[in-house]
């Protein structure tokens, strides 16, 4: 018979041309001139031979048609790096042109000859996308639910073939893998818990060429797998390839979690019909180590390096490496108070950085929201909570509305706060209350509702922002400055309690920092401005330190480091500052002077 080979020179044309060449049948192998397949073409001899083109060419597709009994259209822009350097998801509608174009241009074309060929048109389990979630095994009958544009687009060409008026048989393939083994991303595509059906490329080779004989396939579709003994999980198929490549099994969280379009196949009738199922797993990795050949030793010597090269391939292990959050996998959760403001703001940014679903509480809606954009746009999780924390109330529904959310918290940063400056008996008791609020009540509450919560889960941390006030008495930010006092031996304390357990609470101590605090501080105060903003860090600084802190937990951490000598410095000069204390204050609080700190 007359035979024209689409694809010929890829993995599953090889097989299909070798058994059809074999059986005597003459065969014109089309595919594109590129030098791979010319390479592949040299070592053609009659009855086969070879002709050039572009399935998008009409014309070259017409002369590679004509005077054939059966076409074997198996060219096709697949969704794995293709010899041609492109693949179909990244390219579709240049995919489209070839995958559902050229096989328009052959239909074309065969129709158009006076004695049309029968077509025999390759096409994958793909078509049925995620079935996981199945009973298998999957039936011809079954519908499909295309997931990528190479699926798609072999649902739109089967639909062209059944509707051609030609004899056709579409033929749908399991997991065909090449001998030529090559290691690549693709690998990483299917979770270790899906179904898969391996079948040998050239058992797949035969059941072609048994099909082009055969009278009984005719308006049927088949499902070609390598039946019951080759039906396993991703997870063996994959160990045993690369055990055999010298490789070793690498780490489960390499591979994607979310279902691929894998599945068991019901091959009962194209077995019955082809006669195909010769080979096993076995069999494969004996002819895979043959053609990959001394390679393999390669890969065995340079294991260490391959195993990383292949590592930074995975997109599930490149995002663990930047601790970004896995899709279908649950975040770590952060929940960060004051996220409104300076310091909140740039935890809540860097801990969604790290990975952690964040959630932003604060009172002012539209800059949580701009927030929440910002994180989304980089590809991060997050949502905002607008909640008054002088209410007390307010903390219970953090808690709650955040655990709904995204569930429990891993991290609570409570950075909610204020400031306020001037003459004690001077500072209205309506601010005062509600600094002890913001400042005590809900740091409290909102530390132990959380920490009940890690205790019970068996971890987490909790850090409080407190600041370098919180231990020097501070002439002008007396209740202030007693807040962050509260807020710095809570916070030890608890510290203290909690030692050996795998659950931390943790104090930043900052001295000033570049931030709207001193105007909201001097906006209370009759303008009167809290000193130091002169001195101030980056909020980006302290947020760095939080972050570090979740790394390496400890009692309390100053910023910038410096600040450490403030206790030394009360120690040692403590009834200097008692002196120059009052005197300063006045001054300042007559508006002589702009600097200090928060
Ligand atoms: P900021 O820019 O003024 O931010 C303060 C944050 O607290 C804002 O998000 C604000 O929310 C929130 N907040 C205030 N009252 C609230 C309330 N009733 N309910 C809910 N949220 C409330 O100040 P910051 O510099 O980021 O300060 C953060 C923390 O660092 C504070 O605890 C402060 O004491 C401490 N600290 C600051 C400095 C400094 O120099 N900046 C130095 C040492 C320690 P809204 O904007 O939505 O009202």
């Amino acid at each position: 018979m007359r035979i024209l080979l689409t694809g010929a020179f890829g993995n599953v044309g090889r097989s299909a041309l070798a058994e059809l060449v074999r059986r005597g049948h003459h065969v014109r192998c089309f595919d594109l001139r590129t030098p791979a397949n010319q390479r592949a073409a040299r070592r053609l001899a009659p009855p086969a031979e070879v002709a050039w083109g572009d399935l998008r060419r009409p014309a070259d597709v017409a002369a590679a048609a004509a005077g054939c009994d059966v076409v074997v259209h198996l060219a096709f822009i697949v969704p794995k790096l293709s010899a041609t350097g492109v693949e179909s998801e990244a390219r579709p509608d240049w995919a489209r042109e070839i995958n559902v174009g050229g096989t328009r241009n052959l239909i074309d074309a065969m129709r158009a000859l006076a004695q049309p060929p029968r077509l025999i048109f390759a096409s994958s389990l793909h078509v049925y996308g995620r079935t996981q979630d199945q009973p298998p095994p999957r039936t011809a009958a079954d519908p499909v639910r295309p997931i990528e544009h190479y699926a798609r687009h072999k649902v739109e060409c089967e639909r062209m073939v059944r509707a051609s008026g030609l004899d056709w048989c579409i033929l749908r393939f399991g997991a065909v893998l090449p001998l030529a083994m090559k290691l690549d991303k693709g690998m990483f595509d299917v979770p270790l818990d899906n179904r898969i059906e391996f079948v040998h490329t050239l058992d797949v080779g035969l059941a072609i060429a048994n099909a082009v004989e055969s009278s009984r396939v005719w308006g049927k579709v088949l499902l070609l797998g390598g039946g019951p003994p080759n039906q396993l999980y991703y997870r063996e198929l994959n160990r045993r390839i690369l055990a055999a490549l010298g490789v070793g099994e690498l780490p489960a969280g390499a591979f994607a979690t979310q279902p691929f379009a894998t599945d068991w196949l019901d091959t009962t009738e194209s077995e019955a019909l082809l006669r195909y199922q010769t080979r096993t797993l076995d069999d494969y990795i004996h002819d895979m180590q043959t053609v990959v050949g001394y390679r393999r030793h390669l890969i065995r010597l340079l294991r260490p390096l391959v195993r990383w090269w292949l590592l930074r391939q995975s997109p599930n292990w490149r995002r663990a490496a930047r601790r970004l959050p896995v899709p279908g996998q649950p975040a770590r959760v952060a929940v960060v108070t004051g996220a409104s403001g300076s310091i909140g703001r740039a935890t809540a940014l860097r801990l969604a950085r790290e990975g952690y679903a964040v959630v932003a509480v604060g009172r002012d809606q539209d800059r949580l929201d701009r927030l929440v954009a910002e994180v989304q746009a980089d590809g991060g999780q997050a949502a905002a909570l607008a909640v008054d924390l002088s209410d007390e109330r307010a903390c219970e529904q953090v808690f709650e509305r955040a655990t709904r959310l995204y569930g429990p918290a891993d991290v609570l940063v409570n950075s909610a706060g204020f400031g306020w400056y001037g003459f004690g008996e001077t500072m209205p008791w309506p601010t005062a209350l509600e600094m002890l609020q913001v400042n005590v009540v809900a740091v409290a509450r909102l530390t132990l509702l959380f920490l009940a919560s890690m205790k019970q889960r068996g971890r987490g941390a909790i850090i409080n922002v407190g600041s370098v006030v919180g231990g020097l008495p501070s002439q002008g930010a007396a209740l202030y400055a007693a807040t962050k006092s509260f807020v710095d031996t809570f916070t030890t304390s608890l510290f203290r309690e909690l030692r050996g357990s795998a659950v931390t609470v943790s104090v930043v101590r900052p001295g000033a920092v570049r931030s709207e605090f001193f105007d909201r501080a001097a906006r209370l105060s009759a303008g009167r401005r809290i000193p130091g903003a002169g001195l101030a860090v980056r909020p980006e600084t302290v947020a760095e330190r939080i972050a570090g802190l979740l790394k390496r937990p400890r009692r309390y951490v100053y910023v910038p480091g410096i600040l450490r000598i403030v206790p030394w410095v009360e120690l040692t000069l403590g009834w200097l500052i008692d002196r120059l204390g009052p005197v300063a204050l006045g001054w300042k609080a007559r508006g002589g002077a702009k600097s200090g700190s928060g």
